[in-house]
């Protein structure tokens, strides 16, 4: 109980006058359900956004306003109680990727993704984080990686791609330009990413470095939605940029990273205005579109068809929409298309927001995947590139669980493989 009621102050604190106005804006149309992909895939009403976030609303509504406070005096309203909560931690953690598509479709222009943010603050102060994010989450505390990246990991790691792709990956070089932060996710999983990136830098010319201190950007914490842990890891990057003398941080193929480290530190920690934060997106289109980087016209257009997947957090949320297509129009003209819903209203993957770390949430995770499915299928693609190592990961995996002969690809990968050298 103590717990819950630390849940309950984290959420009322969560409270603030914008909060509270936009639980008032809500008029419960229900509109919000059908933007939402864990809804569309199960029919389940729980995972309306406008329920997910029900318990913030009561939790203010029985603090702040006098109906609350009469209904729950006359026992209208039952106080939340550890079991709701425990409940609330099902439908937050493993129905929902805070992928935002939700605020899109709101009549009232609520931002729903905040909201959810303020839930799981609360969920995460009252103790009901599910065990294996939150195992995560402490081991990037102690060790600074979610996934086992430790001092040894980084450095077979970074010297097996340098040896394997004959590419130079500047280490700890003070006065360079660019702090590149990868994701563990990529080092662990896709580590073809590191050395199709170092590429791409080293052929424009960039005075780039990657941080012994700065290499992990992936942020448990912002899943978890810990301020404290979010802040922790979102300071071990800016304080080895800083060291380092940068001026700009890339952040390569991670969304909710990207969201942590582009938009939330600005806010959160001053030191973040003081460097440029650009996702590796906006500096492919960057390096295209001035010529520094020159790419084969055509070189994927006799392998098929080809979609591109949106990133909420990159795309949707981060803006980098045209740059993608720019690049894909110029490497594969005629085999690229676009599936339908795209660009800001494209479908969620599904497995972001920490869901994918999630073992017993792979069965709703593997029911929205089926959206995904309908959507590449309707275009007939038998490779999908994307922007997102998380959303790499969902497919790939979702590839294998369904049985599916798709390709699975990064836009990294690609510029890559088809420029002019
Ligand atoms: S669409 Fe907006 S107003 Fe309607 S229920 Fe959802 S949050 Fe409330
Ligand atoms: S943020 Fe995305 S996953 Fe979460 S409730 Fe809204 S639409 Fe659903």
């Amino acid at each position: 109980m103590v717990a819950t009621e630390q849940g309950l102050q984290t959420l009322v604190h969560e409270t603030g006058g914008w909060v509270a106005s936009q639980l008032e804006a809500c008029t419960r149309c229900g509109m919000c359900a059908e933007a939402c992909h864990f809804y569309q895939a199960t029919g389940n009403p729980e995972y309306a956004p406008v329920w997910k976030v029900e318990v913030l609303r009561r939790a203010y509504e029985q603090r702040f306003t006098p109906v609350g406070r009469f209904k729950s005096l006359i026992g209208l309203e039952k106080k939340i109680t550890d079991q709701d909560l425990e409940h609330w931690s099902k439908l937050n953690y493993y129905a929902c990727t805070v992928c935002n598509k939700c605020a899109l479709v709101c009549p009232m222009g609520i931002d729903l993704g905040s909201l959810l943010h303020g839930v799981r603050a609360g969920l995460s102060a009252a103790g009901v984080v599910p065990d294996e994010l939150m195992a995560a989450v402490n081991k990037q505390v102690e060790e600074g990686s979610p996934l086992g990246m430790t001092d040894e990991v980084w450095d077979s790691r970074l010297e097996w791609v340098a040896d394997e792709w004959e590419e130079d990956i500047p280490r700890d070089v003070k006065g360079a330009d660019t702090l590149v932060v990868f994701s563990s996710i990529e080092v662990m999983k896709f580590p073809t990413n590191i050395a199709a990136i170092a590429k791409i830098l080293n052929a424009a010319g960039e005075k780039w470095t990657v941080s012994s201190k700065a290499r992990e950007v992936v942020n448990f914490g912002f899943y978890e939605g810990s301020e404290e842990h979010t802040k922790l890891f979102l300071s071990r990057i800016l304080e080895g940029a800083r060291d380092l003398g940068v001026k700009r941080i890339v952040v390569t193929e991670c969304g909710h990273a990207y969201d942590a480290l582009r938009w939330h530190a600005a806010n959160w920690l001053p030191e973040a205005n003081d460097f440029e934060i650009i996702h590796i997106t906006g500096v492919l289109g960057e390096l295209v579109s001035s010529g520094r980087i020159q790419l084969k016209p055509g070189f994927f257009d006799d392998k098929g068809t080809l979609t591109f997947h949106d990133a909420c957090k990159i795309q949707r949320k981060g803006g980098h929409i045209q740059e993608p297509r720019d690049i894909l129009n110029i490497l594969a003209p005629n085999a690229f298309k676009e599936m339908t819903p795209n660009r800001e209203e494209a479908i969620c993957c599904g497995g972001g927001g920490g869901v994918i770390a999630i073992k017993d949430a792979d069965p709703i995770r593997y029911a929205a995947f089926e959206l995904k499915i309908d959507q590449v299928n309707k275009v007939g693609a038998k490779t999908v590139t994307m922007t997102c190592s998380n959303c790499r990961l969902q497919f790939t995996n979702s590839v294998e669980h369904f049985g599916l002969d798709w390709k699975i690809t990064s836009l990294v990968q690609m510029v890559a493989d088809a420029m002019i050298d």
